[in-house]
């Protein structure tokens, strides 16, 4: 097992990679921003390294501070959790070439997931059902273009190949502004990611995302985790997630399922993963692959009983993979709905002090949080303060149950989202389940 571990990362999952490693009698080493010294793992970790200043880019993507850290420390892996260096391919390259683990996939792995279009191929070929699309990036030939277009049918989907976080894609409903919306792509991306690189997808008008969590050891075994739901999102910012996902064709489910095993072991891929779908009508289809842990892996776990973190350090010690397929089952149903500071009603940041958190609990009721009374939560980082999750035998009753949690949590001093997180479990198309992407943006009128 992995000696000492650095925490690359801050908030509610620098926390739960604190817990894994102390339950697996790994030391840890937390490091923060100046703005960051009061954060509950900085407090509870082994040893703490101030890496910078306040501004991300500057501590938390500040790569020669990150090693220096782990060289003083004497640490020997380093754990990028979500967000920030996670998926930075030249990040896990510099860790494993300045001598420690990289708590994730091959560098090669990443850079292979982190262009789509080198993604979607790879897919492909291991079998994975993608979206009706170019084939790889566009040309600029206008005619070989139009004809693209037209066999794949409109509306169609332009998109950066090194694009995400919901930026740099362009949806076209007419031939008349084809090309016209692939040059305007195309400067963005080039602007925003340095690569003008572009393709085209038939643009799903009312899919659910529906993704499937996999481990894989990158000695030759793999298994997946069965599938969450996370259709609730605003500006494609997921916002409850839950699993299993409801309401899905079973053939097509196992087929897909079995299918990101299969893609796993073809690409050697090693550590935790999550292959995402757009589901409509029935199919799948892939959009992109996150080659590292994700917010919403709790729901998983409640599920199966698996600890993805600490299934993602004994990989990441060189451990095969323990875990059979056979024995991994879905029980009962999870939801997790994220605590944001921030306007219930116009979504706007709202740091600032803490001046009284109560908890909620109960029977099925856990809480992935690092906030506490007093803490100040700082202007410069992604809001999320708390991620509620809930478990029951059946999706009802985890609903109910969050439901319950959600009156109960208690968060003064700034604003949160609670109110709204009360009113979609009380929305009766969502307790149906099986809602689509745009499903929340309407309801909010937007
Ligand atoms: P990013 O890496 O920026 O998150 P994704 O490829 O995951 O980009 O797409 C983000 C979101 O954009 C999806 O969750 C979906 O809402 C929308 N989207 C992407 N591709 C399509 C498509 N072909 N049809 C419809 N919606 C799409």
């Amino acid at each position: 097992m992995l000696d000492k571990v650095v925490i690359a990362n801050r908030g509610e999952i620098a926390l739960r990679i604190l817990r894994a490693c102390k339950e697996l009698g790994i030391k840890t080493v937390a490091i923060h921003s100046q703005a960051d010294k009061d954060l509950m793992h900085v407090r509870l970790a082994d040893e703490a390294v101030c890496i910078g200043p306040a501004p991300s880019t500057k501590s938390y993507l500040n790569v020669p501070s990150i090693i220096s850290a782990a060289e003083v420390t004497d640490a020997v892996g380093i754990h990028p959790g979500y967000g920030f260096l996670a998926e930075n391919a030249d990040f896990a390259e510099q860790v494993e070439r300045s001598g420690f683990t990289f708590i994730g996939p091959k560098a090669e792995t990443i850079r292979l997931m982190g262009d789509k279009v080198s993604a979607i191929e790879a897919m492909k070929e291991a079998g994975v059902p993608t979206v009706p699309g170019s084939d790889g990036a566009l040309s600029d030939d206008a005619e070989e273009i139009h004809k693209i277009a037209k066999r794949i049918g409109y509306p169609v989907i332009i998109k950066a190949a090194a694009g995400g976080g919901g930026r740099g894609m362009r949806v076209v409903h007419s031939e008349a502004s084809l090309i016209s919306s692939i040059h305007v792509t195309q400067s963005e991306a080039a602007a925003a990611f340095g690569d003008d690189t572009v393709y085209m997808e038939k643009f799903l008008e009312n899919p659910r995302h529906v993704e499937v969590q996999v481990l894989a050891d990158g000695q030759g075994n793999a298994v997946h985790l069965f599938d969450r739901d996370c259709s609730m999102q605003r500006r494609h910012q997921k916002v409850v997630e839950e699993a299993p996902a409801p309401h899905l064709d079973p053939d097509a489910r196992a087929q897909v399922l079995q299918a990101c095993v299969d893609a796993c072991i073809e690409i050697g891929y090693r550590g935790a993963g999550t292959f995402e779908f757009l589901y409509e009508n029935g199919g799948f289809y892939f959009i992109e692959m996150n080659t590292r842990v994700q917010v919403e892996h709790p729901v998983t776990e409640m599920i199966t009983g698996v600890d993805i973190v600490k299934e993602q350090l004994r990989i990441a010690s060189g451990l095969p993979l323990s875990l059979k397929q056979e024995d991994i089952k879905v029980q009962g149903h999870s939801f997790e709905c994220r605590i944001n500071a921030e306007d219930p009603k116009t979504f706007l940041p709202s740091p600032g002090t803490i001046k009284h958190f109560h908890a909620p609990g109960g029977n099925g009721i856990r809480v992935d949080s690092h906030i506490y009374n007093g803490y100040t939560v700082p202007p410069h980082y992604d809001s999320l303060i708390a991620k509620v999750i809930s478990y029951g035998e059946d999706r009802e009753t985890a609903l109910k149950r969050m439901s319950i949690a959600l009156d109960e949590m208690l968060v003064d001093g700034i604003r949160s989202n609670i109110p709204l997180q009360q009113d979609i479990m009380n929305d009766g198309k969502f307790q149906e389940g099986g809602v689509n992407i745009h499903y929340l943006e309407k309801k909010l009128g937007l």
